[in-house]
């Protein structure tokens, strides 16, 4: 027998209802009952015509004595003008409509002698007083409501408003549900939160707070079966992602100790050379890593950090650690510039520990090993060689892109994946490279983009997570102005400032949304092909009226600073995504030698990028990006001793959104902060990515930053299960619940990390 919720609506329904309903993407028992109201009209109290207040929230019991549609007058669309009475007093109705089929619904409804409610605002148009847009429930539309006491009855609650469209009005759908919920039992409605964690959270049963929802007697009802509802979506996650850990945890892997105190490796004699004292967050962190990737079970850790808090040496460290008990580590980059910047960053800290093979490695009496780069443009020679270094062993570290994917590249013993900038790479990279090992490697991920621990527990549910919270010390820190576009003065300002740290040996970004001058943006545009989908998408561009200047593009600032006085004689350098790598390269290493000290870029800079004498920035258009984004790009600058400088030009006006961005980054460097505000100021859409908007089974009343706290606690409530029984045969409607829920888009969701 299929239970009530797997019903189809063709089955429970007449023909055109079930179509109609299908419109909805509704399609059993199950999805209309999880069809939720989008809101809830407040019927306020009941009132007389005649006491109406222009203003107040009404509701009304009154009887339609006439009706009329009419096209409007000066512009396009129709009218429908309705007016009711309650037996003393009129009150005139509008509703308006594209056009006169759009009001046909309305017109078969509200018929002369139709009785019902009517709730609105009261507004006034020539003097008197009407409602416009009220929302109404008539008698006899729905079984129970076929007397004015029940009507009155009715009159006390909210009325639910559902998400429609066209054929199928909310009120037709709030008709439906009715039918449904009348003959509902608990049996047809089973529930994948277990009842003793349920009543422990002191949550109803789930076929009641289905009532509550689609039927509340009072808001307060709704709001705590929403509450439930919400639980339950954070439970059913958590408890996938619990049993994802859970399997992890089963995997094997290569136990990848450190070498005993006192024995002579790679990574002793790294820490000896080392020309800093690690911070106490690189330490803690680190021995975290070491006692992972020691274990006979695949680390799986996700490592964040401020833009500049030491992330790549707590890499480097673990990456020796495998390579001095006989492994091979491989690091992933987003782009060639970043792999070619990692390499040279690597070889740099390295030093004499990766010469191996060469001339200079025979100097050496201790271990050392090579640092091989491949990457897709590198030529057919370069190529085989860093491949038959990978291959052999010989190098134990190898840096890419996703050229590392290819089914070319073998390693002899790959026991540490890395990868910077996770949010760049899709479940399948990473699963092909983790493929490459004999046994899942141990994995590594680096972000440098704050994520709140919540958004972590959610997004990132699978990955062990670890910060690195202190930036070390020596930083002498960055201040931000936010500069309005177009004031002379200041835009002469802006470039003698960048003609004074050139002069003091620095360098200088300029950075803008776009690259040609006639291209088209809607929004802040992004340098790279696949756009992070997670925390930096660039900013609500739309804000930007029709009216706004264009948006600065590289191609026309470069021309703009070569002619200008105050840089004269600087040599002014050119950045941007479809350059050939190898341009790419150079451009980055003539900023980075100082030869042309000043850079004009797309957001390419944004990630990794290390030029320690890089100390002013100049962002146009900055309220087209998001404020991760701007912080990601800003941490380019004062990373070495000098004090940083980052201008954010843009025409944003005060009081809007996006100069309340902009004021924030003036204000704090610290990413946290920002990252919380970042999201209080964009939709939950946005930060699950696209994958999790509009879709019928994802989180649809969870709001990641909001629920911090029911999604801890239903984190542990999902642990507490899976660890009782952890393939959920004792739960089956929880495994059921989770099989529903990740259905292929939401499991690529889950990996995204
Ligand atoms: P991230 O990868 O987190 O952005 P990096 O590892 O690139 O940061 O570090 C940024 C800079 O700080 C590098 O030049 C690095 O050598 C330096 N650095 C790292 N750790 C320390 C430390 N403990 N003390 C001083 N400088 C450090
Ligand atoms: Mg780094």
């Amino acid at each position: 027998m299929t239970a009530r919720v797997d019903e189809r609506l063709e089955r429970a329904f007449d023909k055109r209802t079930a179509t109609a309903l299908g419109k909805l993407g509704l399609e059993t028992v199950g999805d209309l009952l999880g069809h939720y109201p989008r809101r809830y009209a407040d019927p306020g109290a009941l009132s007389d015509i005649a006491a109406l207040e222009v203003g107040e929230h009404v509701t009304i019991l009154a009887r339609v004595e006439q009706a009329t549609v009419r096209p409007m007058r000066n512009r396009k669309g129709a009218l429908m003008e309705v007016v009711v009475t309650d037996g003393k007093s009129r009150l005139s109705l509008t509703f308006f409509g594209k056009h006169r089929g759009s009001l046909y619904n309305h017109e078969k409804r509200l018929v002369p002698g139709a009785k019902g409610l009517f709730t609105g605002t009261v507004g006034l148009y020539r003097g008197s007083r009407q409602l416009t847009h009220p929302d109404f429930t008539l008698m006899g539309e729905e079984s129970d409501l076929d007397s004015d006491e029940a009507l009155l009855e009715h009159a006390t609650k909210p009325i639910p408003i559902y998400p429609a469209a066209a054929g199928i009005p909310s009120w037709k759908i709030q008709g439906a549900l009715r039918v449904v919920l009348d003959t509902l039992t608990d049996d047809d409605v089973p529930d994948p939160v277990p009842s003793d964690v349920g009543q422990r959270q002191g949550l109803p049963g789930r076929a009641a707070a289905l009532r509550s929802l689609h039927r509340p007697a009072t808001l307060d009802e709704a709001y705590k079966a929403r509450h439930r509802m919400r639980f339950e979506e954070a439970f059913v996650l958590q408890a996938a992602l619990a049993q994802r850990r859970a399997r992890t945890a089963a995997e094997d892997a290569t136990a990848r100790p450190p070498l005993p105190a006192g024995k002579p490796g790679l990574l002793a004699d790294f820490d000896a050379s080392l020309p800093f004292v690690l911070t106490d967050g690189q330490r803690e962190v680190g021995d975290e890593i070491a006692a992972e990737l020691a274990s006979p079970r695949p680390m799986h850790r996700l490592l964040q950090g401020e833009v500049g808090s030491g992330k790549t040496v707590v890499a480097l460290r673990a990456m020796l650690q495998v390579v001095d008990a006989g492994g091979q580590a491989a690091l992933l980059a987003p782009t060639e510039v970043l792999a070619a910047q990692h390499a040279r960053t690597l070889r740099a800290l390295l030093g004499p520990l990766a010469d191996a093979g060469t001339l200079f490695g025979a100097e050496r009496t201790g271990a050392s090993t090579r640092v091989a780069l491949l990457t897709g443009s590198l030529g057919a020679k370069a190529r085989k060689e860093a491949l038959l270094q990978a291959a052999s062993g010989e190098a134990g570290i190898v840096v890419g892109t996703h050229a590392l994917l290819s089914e070319h590249v073998q390693f002899a013993d790959l026991g540490l994946v890395v990868v910077d900038e996770q949010h760049r790479f899709g479940v399948e990279q990473r699963d092909a490279l983790r493929a490459k090992g004999r046994v899942s490697p141990h994995l590594l991920v680096m972000t440098a983009t704050p994520i709140p621990r919540t958004v972590a527990m959610t997004v990132f549910g699978d990955l062990e997570t670890s910060s690195l919270t202190e930036v070390p010390a020596g930083r002498a820190g960055i201040t931000t102005v936010a500069v309005p576009a177009g004031n002379i003065r200041w835009t002469d300002r802006t470039w003698a400032r960048v003609r004074e740290e050139v002069d003091a040996g620095r360098r200088a970004y300029v950075v803008c949304a776009r690259i040609h001058p006639d291209e088209e943006t809607k929004t802040a545009a992004k340098d790279f092909d696949d756009v992070p989908e997670f925390l930096d998408l660039a900013g609500p561009g739309a804000e930007g009226g029709a009216d706004r200047p264009p948006l600065r593009a590289v191609l026309e600032v470069v021309e703009e600073l070569r002619s200008r006085p105050e840089l004269a004689g600087i040599e002014v350098g050119v950045l941007h995504g479809q350059m050939p790598p190898d341009q790419k390269e150079s451009a980055m290493a003539r900023f980075a030698s100082g030869e042309a000290p000043v850079l004009v870029s797309t957001t390419v800079v944004e990630v990794g990028v290390d030029v320690p004498e890089a100390t002013a920035m100049v962002i146009f258009d900055a309220d087209r990006f998001g404020i991760s984004q701007l912080h990601q790009l800003r941490g380019r600058v004062g990373r070495g001793t000098d004090p940083g400088l980052c201008l954010l030009v843009s025409d944003a006006e005060p009081g809007t959104p996006a100069f309340a961005r902009l004021e924030a980054m003036t204000q704090t460097t610290d990413g946290f902060k920002l990252a919380n505000l970042d999201l209080e100021l964009r939709s939950e859409g946005d930060v699950l990515g696209a994958a999790q908007s509009g879709r019928a089974s994802s989180l649809r009343l969870l709001r990641v930053v909001k629920d911090a706290g029911l999604i801890e606690e239903a984190r542990s409530a999902a642990v507490d299960v899976v660890r009782a029984s952890p393939d959920l045969t004792e739960f089956p409607e929880l495994a059921k619940a989770i099989r529903a829920q990740l259905d292929e888009d939401q499991e690529e969701f889950l990996e995204r990390a």
